[in-house]
């Protein structure tokens, strides 16, 4: 059993087995929370934006999107979602993409791609054991509003979440997931005040389709 809450700007990592539903509970609103999927018995098969967008032919994530692998297998599906969409275009923030974005002081700033890395890190020797920056593929903002513009450019625009929504997910395979609860503050992605979120393993409502 999972039940976790993720403190703001901190990682997460956990196992997920196949037919259990994880909830993910964006506690005070407007978290983004962003997330890898892997399966845990060979993590070189993980979570693919570009196949799963292409077989849904739709860019946003919400019930009834499968997430595919980049070996095209369903890893799981978004059973419930009270927040509405979920960005997969938008990438994770880095301290590279903060000095291009905002400000070369901001380098030094938390980011995504380093709290990935961080939890890659403290469970070495473990399921996660040898994955590296290589093992960082396109990941899923839950919870992020990541509006394309006509022009097909991509905005980072306030929330759509709020307190208590949730996203769940059924595992469709033992899956290693790795969170880093978005530790931004250059955009309103977090509002500019990022808060925890909890991940929990439930009974899903789905359980038996
Ligand atoms: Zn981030």
């Amino acid at each position: 059993m999972i039940d976790a809450v993720i403190p703001a700007g901190e990682p997460w990592m956990g196992v997920v087995r196949r037919g259990q539903a994880l909830r993910i509970v964006d506690l005070e609103g407007n978290q983004a929370v962003d997330t890898l999927f892997y399966n845990a018995d060979d993590t070189h098969e993980h979570y693919s934006a570009q196949n799963t967008i292409q077989a849904q032919g739709r860019i946003y994530l919400t019930t009834g999107s499968v997430l595919l692998s980049n070996r095209g297998r369903a890893m799981l599906r978004i059973s419930d979602d009270t927040c509405g969409r979920h960005d997969t275009l938008g990438g994770a923030c880095s301290s590279e993409s903060n000095t291009v974005r905002y400000a070369l002081e901001k380098r030094h700033m938390h980011s995504c791609r380093d709290s990935f890395l961080l939890a890659l890190a403290r469970h070495s020797g473990q399921s996660s054991g040898g994955m590296t920056k290589r093992d960082l593929p396109s990941n899923i903002n839950f919870f992020m509003n990541v509006p394309v513009t006509p022009e097909g450019g991509l905005r980072f625009a306030d929330g759509i979440s709020g307190a208590g929504r949730h996203v769940e997910l059924i595992a469709l395979m033992d899956t290693l997931v790795l969170i880093s609860n978005c530790p931004q503050l250059n955009n309103p992605c977090n509002a500019y005040n990022p808060t925890p979120v909890r991940v929990m393993t439930v009974t899903s409502s789905q359980e038996n389709q």
